[in-house]
């Protein structure tokens, strides 16, 4: 059955994918002066980085946290999108281990009381927080976590506490093959400058970006699924229903399965082996609203012995109504363990009963994401981490890019999906100049 097909304008560079990576590519082709449609099938744009509003709690999808010195903030800011927020401390927050909760070690004060670590522990713990600063993480960038942490002390438990703060600062629960020398620069930029829990949640940061790819000249459509594309020797066609989306250069800014799947030929057998060798980081979400927090001092708390983390989000961001409460906790996912999504709650739950005892009695609204995608491509120890992701230009195939928290050697997590867009977003462009000035 032939299909009538209704054929819609053509455009230089085509975006596939409205989450962080798709916005920042459109906004940086756009205003690089390349005419530019982006498609996104959802009926709303952000991807992971949408919020969404649930009787006044803001829920991001899990956690979020944007990283006050990493390259997607200055890429936001020279965008012009604010990121308006609170800055989140340790201070009063807890280490969960053996079933209690210690003091957390986030500063030499809390370090001395802390029941968390032997006397032993507290100084080769000292020792690795003050090198850490000036230390060239890229000597590390072909070791894993395991091996690094054993490099850098000898005490068990402190090897225990680095791998508890990798998976906070990286999201990756993966460490004998997670690449040690990122996760280290990674954890410096979180001692260096801290994070920032952004105010309204991250869909403050998802409307910001499209008014800027707007601003440039960009098309926005929402709610328009690419099933298809083709590339041929007069260009890309994406094919969406009935309607048809010509480009001279297409950067597909989805997961690498997606993007894969889009795909054929060549291009899909390329696209498809970095989507066999992308190693996701997985975890688990619950989301609890709150009508107030028993314990409004206790805002944080880290698991060591196990892979939990909790943290009063709204007391540090506009993420719900005046005096109510958001606690957002998650479980970093293995790689090799099996899902069992009942007893990931009642972990997260357990976690909670220690931190925030009495908060059954305030809950109001909840909300379980057993198994998100945090990043599709964690940086590996055999590839020199950050350096072995692909793209974002796909070789042997003209005008076709990627971009997503899988791609390019820039950054960690969103500041990934936020600088392979722009690398991506540039090349596309550029390429459009150069097709303009052979014609
Ligand atoms: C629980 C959790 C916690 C996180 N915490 C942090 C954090 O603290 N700090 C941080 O920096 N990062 C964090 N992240 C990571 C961050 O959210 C992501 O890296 C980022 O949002 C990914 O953006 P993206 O554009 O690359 O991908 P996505 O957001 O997945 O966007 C891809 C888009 O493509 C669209 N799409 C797919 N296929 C098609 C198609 N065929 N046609 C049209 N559209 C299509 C999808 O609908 C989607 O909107 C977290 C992620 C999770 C899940």
């Amino acid at each position: 059955m032939t299909h009538a097909r209704s054929t819609k304008q053509a455009s230089d560079v085509l975006v596939i994918g409205g989450g962080l990576a798709g916005l920042s590519a459109a906004a940086h082709a756009a205003r690089a002066g390349a005419s530019v449609t982006l498609l996104e099938k959802a009926k709303d744009l952000g991807g992971r980085a949408s919020t969404q509003d649930r009787d006044g709690f803001l829920l991001n999808q899990g956690a979020h946290a944007l990283y006050k010195g990493g390259v997607g903030r200055t890429i936001l800011s020279a965008l012009g999108v604010d990121t308006p927020g609170g800055i989140p401390s340790t201070a009063g927050g807890f280490a969960l281990a053996g079933g209690t909760k210690h003091t957390f070690p986030g500063g030499f004060l809390s370090l001395l009381s802390t029941g968390l670590l032997s006397w032993s522990g507290k100084i080769d713990l000292a020792k690795v927080l003050a090198t850490l600063p000036r230390m060239d993480t890229t000597p590390y960038d072909r070791l894993s976590v395991t091996e690094a942490a054993a490099r850098l002390s000898r005490n068990s438990e402190v090897q225990q506490l680095l791998r508890a703060l990798v998976r906070l600062s990286t999201y990756g629960n993966d460490p004998d093959r997670q690449s040690a020398g990122d996760a280290l620069a990674q954890l410096k930029l979180a001692l260096d400058q801290n994070v920032i829990y952004i105010d309204g949640g991250w869909q403050t940061l998802v409307t910001q970006l499209r008014e800027a790819a707007v601003a440039a000249g960009a098309t926005v459509v929402s709610g328009c699924r690419v099933e298809r594309v083709d590339v041929n020797d007069v260009g890309i066609e994406a094919h969406a229903g009935a309607d048809v989306f010509h480009a001279r250069s297409v950067i597909l800014a989805t997961g690498p399965r997606e993007a894969a799947d889009a795909t054929t030929g060549v291009l899909n057998e390329t696209l498809r082996a970095w989507a066999d060798d992308a190693v996701p980081s997985l975890a688990a979400c619950l989301d609890i609203g709150l009508e107030s927090v028993p314990e409004p001092r206790s805002n944080f708390a880290l698991g060591i012995d196990q892979p939990i983390y909790l943290s009063v989000h709204s007391a540090v961001a506009q993420l719900a109504r005046e005096g109510h409460g958001l606690i957002q906790c998650m479980k970093y996912l293995g790689p090799t363990e099996s899902a069992d999504p009942t007893k990931d709650e009642q972990e997260m739950e357990a976690a909670l009963d220690l931190v925030q005892p009495g908060w059954r009695g305030q809950e109001i609204q909840r909300r379980f994401l057993p198994k998100m995608v945090v990043v599709h491509g964690l940086p590996m120890a055999d590839r020199g981490g950050v350096a072995g992701r692909p793209g974002p230009a796909v070789p042997g195939t003209e005008g076709v890019f990627v971009a997503g928290d899988w791609v390019g050697s820039e950054g960690m997590l969103a500041d990934t999906s936020l600088a392979s867009g722009r690398r991506a977003g540039e090349l596309a462009a550029s390429r459009r100049a150069r097709v303009a000035a052979a014609a």
